[in-house]
């Protein structure tokens, strides 16, 4: 969980950003997410469906806010 009364919320995108383009996360960049989310909010935008942004970070309770939304 983000560091408390952190009001900090770093967005990312997910193809090309976090993940190769429709890849799952590499253990480096997943590891590097967990890190993060211990000082700040962390969320993901894309424009793929909820399963298979999912599929692709896996279910380590990232913030997934829009997988709806296109960046
Ligand atoms: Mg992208």
């Amino acid at each position: 969980m983000a560091a408390p009364g952190s009001s900090v919320l770093c967005l990312f995108d997910v193809d090309g950003t976090l993940t190769a383009p429709r890849q799952k996360i590499t253990a480096e960049m997943a590891d590097f997410l967990q890190k993060l989310r211990k000082k700040v909010r962390v969320g993901v935008v894309g424009g793929s469906d909820f399963d298979k942004v999912q599929e692709q970070l896996g279910d380590d309770g990232v913030l997934l806010l829009s997988s709806e939304m296109r960046c």
